[in-house]
């Protein structure tokens, strides 16, 4: 007997009166907005290439509904999902437990149900590395680092900055006091003795354009963290006319092609890229937490073209 198909996008509704399809769902990305959501597609790849007999999909979960989510996605036996926007940071105090990346920032991205508990990850730090040394031929670790935004993303990729020593470290959020205290948290990792003159190795500054105009010409690789540019319309998070040939742009949205953000890059004549990079190498991350096997890279990559 043929089963029910299975939907663009799940709810927690659905998840409350569960009907499973073939091959059976128990894998998805949890969001809101989730419908721009590219991981499916690479996911879905990864798992018929690799034989495995279940499906990825999109659940649309509003942040008041998380809690409930978790725990009905951990009686239904998923074997793990994804976390994004806005539910990185509260599904800290969700899950039974946290690897060392996700617990020093407090913020996940990846949860593995493992013996019937939930156990949180981070691997958006290291796909973001991945993603600049493919699309720039850099390392972190020679980059001076301007981060727009300080929220869950934008903690895992100041994270693994410090991590890698980068040359500096700039933290510019709208909430100023969150990216202060973001800063204060990876003090640590920048006490060693890199010189690099007046200006402070780390630093959280406002989001001002005096701020911007400062910082771009002491930085050399700006990251958009924030969601803006998920909507067609939205304008370039910094205004073009601040940014400059020596810059690398890198947005980790990955709605468009060009995002408003890459498009002013380019057009000052600096080198630009979206989160597409980013996207796949957290995913395959992901996808060897879930299953403890190598993930298909080459395959959940020409899943993305
Ligand atoms: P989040 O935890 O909700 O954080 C959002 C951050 O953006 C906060 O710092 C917030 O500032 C700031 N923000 C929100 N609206 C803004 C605006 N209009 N102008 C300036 N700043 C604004 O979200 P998240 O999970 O970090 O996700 C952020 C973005 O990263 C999303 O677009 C997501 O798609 C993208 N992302 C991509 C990948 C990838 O693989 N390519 C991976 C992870 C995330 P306040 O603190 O002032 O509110």
């Amino acid at each position: 007997m043929k089963k029910n198909q299975a939907k663009e996008i799940y709810t927690l509704a659905d998840l409350q009166g569960w009907r499973d399809v073939d091959p059976p769902i128990r894998l998805g990305v949890l969001g809101d907005p989730v419908a721009h959501s590219l991981s499916p597609r690479m996911q879905n790849a990864a798992l018929k290439h690799c034989k495995i007999d279940m499906q990825y999909l999109r659940f649309r979960i509003l942040p008041n509904e998380l809690a409930d989510a978790l725990k009905l996605i951990r009686q239904l036996r998923f074997v793990g999902i994804n976390l994004t926007i806005p539910h990185k940071i509260d599904a800290v105090e969700i899950v039974d437990d946290l690897d060392e990346d996700a617990k020093r920032i407090a913020a996940l991205n990846v949860i593995k149900i493992d013996d019937g508990k939930l156990r949180g990850f981070n691997t958006d730090g290291r796909g973001f590395s991945r993603a600049i040394r493919e699309e720039f031929s850099v390392d972190l670790r020679d980059l001076r680092v301007m981060i727009l935004g300080a929220g869950g993303a934008a903690r895992a990729i100041a994270l693994q900055c410090a991590k890698e020593n980068c040359e500096r470290l700039v933290i510019a959020n709208g909430t100023f006091e969150k990216g202060e205290k973001l800063a204060d948290k990876l003090r640590d990792f920048f006490s060693g003795p890199k010189v690099l003159g007046p200006v402070p190795r780390l630093q959280a500054i406002r989001w001002e354009e005096n701020a911007f105009r400062f910082q771009i010409a002491n930085v050399d690789l700006v990251v958009n963290a924030t969601p803006v540019g998920l909507n067609r319309a939205d304008p370039s998070p910094i205004p073009a006319r601040l940014l400059a040939p020596h810059l690398m742009i890198y947005d980790t949205v990955y709605a468009e092609k060009h995002t408003s953000f890459v498009s002013a890059a380019l057009e000052a004549g600096a080198r630009g890229a979206n989160g597409l990079s980013m996207l796949l190498h957290q995913g395959a991350l992901a996808f060897e937490i879930w299953f403890e096997r190598e993930a298909p890279l080459e395959v959940m990559r020409k899943a993305l073209l």
